[in-house]
Formats: structure tokens, sequence, C-alpha cells
């Protein structure tokens, strides 16, 4: 199979790197061994005169890796505008922060446009198509629009809000339309694909059957596929990084004390504020934790030029200052608080290190730090996952320790209890846990959403052969003397 996946940023094979987000962590292996070409943006801007979109092409394991210069005039409108400031606060319920123009969804659309013109260079016969996340959820529509016929799939890595919110997105119609151009869309949930399904009857009064439905582009087939990662290689990272200088001094440095980690882009949709008043809280609540515990909590920054980021940067500084001087000693600090990114290799022995790991989003699609916590642990003597039940994960490790991110009473004594629980018990926990990431790895999710993708596309051309208009009838053949004729 010529497979073509896109994405709006691609990752470089490194494992020195620090990653830019769950997608381009989980795609880059697997793509990287299909043999496909993956295509993104490059990060950079172009004026729109030049004849040839891609600015590099290289190779990627058996296949390659092409990046496109987007164009600068719907840039902004496009990435910042409506993917970030339209899109991304409703996918997460906070339509509070949705901000968009009518400009924003033009640029959207317009960048949707360009994307699918620069990837019929890459269209064969047998091409598929798999279209990843949000900033893309109309691409699939303008392919067949240029006359694509082939197989094109999509996966929502975010979740997929309640109907009524998706109202508060300027221009929601006509966008979930075109989303009917896939042949298959793919969610992280079960209740992301029935919210999807609840707003294609109820808002556009389309016919569903079970997980299809049929629009004016044919069928489409609306499933659930939950991302996973590759257990066996975060433990062996894990395993190595006990030797990793920043790993060793972090360990050094810690005394005997107790750590607590949370590594996340600094994004709203994580709860750390709330996460920091929970450790806050705990310290209060329990002061025997003072000098037992710390928490190392890495924010990477994000989407920066976003009003909604740059008030969270300066509302987390403040936040983390205000702890650190309230519960902090002459020779402690309760907060590690660091703004920088580390490779995965690191990370692994980060998370190593920690006896609590708090992955407590408000909302995540499904939130890959959670599972690399897991599959970093050492199995005699693993840390306990503290994890929100809004990220996707939860329905998969349902052996952590669940919370409720804006319960801060209930947050921080689950933080005490996951402190000191028994051995026993975080090893049945941690096992539980474990199985659930070796039945669902990151390669099997790549497989089985190619395999599902394939049959519906063949389903829906074969239901389209069946409504396509009957043949002009042959009627039966007449004897007039020796000769016959054939009317039509
Ligand atoms: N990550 C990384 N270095 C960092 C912080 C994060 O490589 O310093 C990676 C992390 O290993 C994970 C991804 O970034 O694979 C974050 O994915 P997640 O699903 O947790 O959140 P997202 O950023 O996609 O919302």
């Amino acid at each position: 199979m010529n497979l073509v996946v896109v994405s709006n940023r691609v990752a470089r094979a490194s494992a020195s790197e620090p990653m830019t987000g769950g997608l381009a962590a989980a795609l880059l292996p697997v793509v990287e061994k299909s043999g496909a070409i993956w295509v993104g943006s490059s990060g950079r801007v172009r004026d729109g005169t030049q004849k040839e979109p891609f600015a590099e092409i290289e190779a990627l394991g058996a296949g390659a890796l092409a990046m496109l210069d987007l164009p600068a005039a719907h840039y902004g409108g496009y990435y910042e505008g409506f993917a970030n400031s339209a899109l991304w606060p409703a996918l997460h319920s906070r339509t509070d922060l949705i901000r968009a123009s009518q400009d924003d969804y033009q640029s959207y659309r317009e960048v949707n446009s360009f994307m699918a013109r620069a990837l019929l260079r890459f269209q064969k016969p047998d091409t598929t198509f798999w279209i990843q996340d949000y900033h893309f959820l109309a691409l699939g529509a303008e392919l067949r629009n240029l006359g694509v016929n082939n197989a094109i799939g999509f996966f929502l890595h975010t979740p997929w809000p309640a109907r009524a919110i998706m109202d508060g997105v300027p221009h929601h119609r006509d966008l979930i339309k075109a989303m009917l151009a896939y042949d298959l869309i793919g969610f992280q949930t079960d209740g992301d694909r029935d919210n999807f399904l609840d707003y294609l009857r109820c808002e556009l009064a389309l016919n569903v059957k079970g997980d299809v439905v049929t629009s004016t582009f044919g069928q489409s087939r609306c499933a659930v596929f939950p991302i996973g990662i590759d257990p066996a290689k975060f433990a062996a990272h894990a395993a190595k990084a006990v030797s990793n200088p920043d790993v060793s001094r972090l360990r050094r440095s810690l005394n005997g004390e107790k750590l607590a980690i949370g590594v996340d882009r600094l994004d709203y949709s994580k709860g750390l504020i709330n996460r920091v008043d929970a450790f806050d809280r705990m310290l209060t609540m329990h002061p025997a934790l003072k000098r037992a515990v710390s928490l190392l909590q890495i924010a990477t920054l994000s989407r920066g030029t976003i009003e909604a980021y740059g008030n969270l940067q300066s509302d987390m500084a403040k936040l983390v200052t205000d702890v650190n001087g309230r519960h902090g000693e002459v020779d402690w600090t309760p907060i590690r608080y660091l703004n920088k990114g580390f490779s995965q290799t690191v990370l692994a022995g980060l998370y190593r290190t920690a006896q609590v790991g708090l992955v407590t989003p408000l909302h995540d699609g499904m939130n890959l730090v959670a599972k690399e916590y897991v599959a970093a642990q050492n199995p005699i003597d693993p840390g306990v996952l503290v994890l929100s039940k809004f990220a996707g994960a939860a329905n998969e490790l349902d052996t952590a320790l669940l919370v409720n991110p804006n319960d801060i009473d209930a947050m921080a004594r689950t933080m005490a209890t996951a402190l000191s629980m028994p051995l026993i018990e975080r090893r049945m926990r941690w096992e539980a846990m474990m199985a659930k990431l070796r039945a669902g790895t990151i390669q099997q999710w790549f497989a089985d959403f190619l395999e599902a993708l394939q049959d519906q596309h063949q389903a829906g051309e074969s239901s389209a052969a069946d409504l396509a208009p009957e043949p002009a009838p042959v009627w039966p053949l007449r004897s007039i003397g020796s000769g016959s004729v054939r009317f039509h």
C-alpha cells in the first residue's frame, strides 16, 4: 500500500530531541517503519508565489518526510486563529476561550485547500491518505473536490465534546459536513465517537446506522481506536536512563525524599493550576510530608503567541512562586518548575525516578504521558499513577488512582494516598495497567486503523455501485421477419 500520512507538524527521527507533542511522538516510530510519506508544515511560511510548495523532502526510514511552507497570508488565521483559538478550546470544552473571526475560518479552509493541492503530487491509484487531527478537518473534502477517490481516513487526537459545545464554533455545520468526505473517522474513546454521532443526528439530521453515516459524500464510518505507545521501548529507555546525567543529578538531589512528577505542554487543558493547588493543599493537610516529597513539574512552553497561553504561563509562575514561598525552607523547595523540554530517553528516566505520576488534565484526548509513566516504572518497585478521569487514558488505565481534577481536596487526599501505597497494591495496579499497554500498542493502533480504512473504503465503493443509476434497459429482442431489431 502507498501511504501518505498528513499532520500539522511532523517529527524528525531523533531520540535525543524533545517531542513537540503526543501526535508527533506517537507517529514517528510507526510511520518511520511503514515506508509512508509523512507530510506536514515546516513551521515556516512563504508568500505563495513559488510554484513548489515543498520546502524540504528528506528520507524517513523506508519512506520520506515532506515539509511545506504554508501560505503566509493565511497561516495566522489558520493556526493561531481557527485551529487553536476556536477548535482547540471547543474540543476541550472551553467555549469561554473561543475567539474566531470570519477571516480565520476562511484562512483555515484556504490552508486545507493548499495542503490538498500539494498532496496530489503523491497520489497514485492505490494511495491511501491518512489525515491527523483538528488542523485538517476539511482536508478530505478538499481532496474530494479535486477528484480524489482514493481511501481517505481521519484520526482525531483530541476529545470530541458534547453537541452544544460544537454549536459555539463559528461555521460548525459547514465544517462538520466537510468531515464526512472521509471514509473513516477515528476517535480516542466511545464518548468522543458518541458525541460526534449525536451531532450528526441532531444537528445535521443525517441518517446514522450503527457507526455508519450517509451523507452527500456517501458512507463514512465513525469508530474508536485508542492510541497506544511502545511500552517495551519506554521500559528499555527507563532502565538505561539511570546513567543519564540529568537523571542521576535528580536522584542525588533527592536525598531519600520522594518525588511526584508532572510532564505537560503548558496548556489550559492540562489542569496545571488545579494540580499545583492540590499539591499545596496536601502539604497543608499533611505537614509531615514537607521535606518528604517534592514535585517536579515539567511544563514545556506551547502556543505562546495566543493570549490564553500567555496568561496561563504567568498564572503558573506566580502560583509556583507562592507555594514555594509559603512551604519552602532554606534548604528545601517543594516545587521544581521547568519550562523546558527533555528527550523521551531522559523523560523515561525521570518518570522512573518518581514514586508518583501526576496526570490530571481537565480534558485530554488520550494523554500519552500517562502511558509512558506506567511503562517506565521499575517492575519490582513501581510508582503510582494519579490520573484524571477526563483523560482518554482513564478508559484503559482504570487501576490508576482516578481523580476529578476539579475537586482539589480529593486530589490532595489521593496524592497522599499514592505516596503511602504499600508495594503489593502498587504492583497489582501497575501489572494490570501494563497488561493494557501491551495489548494496545502504537503498532497495533496503526495497523487496526489502516485495516478498517481499507475495509470501509471498499464497502463505500460497493454501496456507491449499488446506488449508481441503472444502466439503460436492453429491451427484449423482437423478431421481424428473419432479422432482429433492438429497441432503445
Ligand atoms: N514530551 C517530550 N519531551 C518533553 C515533554 C513531553 O518528548 O519534555 C513528549 C512526551 O513524551 C509525550 C508527548 O510529548 O509523548 C506529549 O503527549 P501527550 O499526549 O501527553 O500530550 P499533548 O502534548 O499531545 O497534548
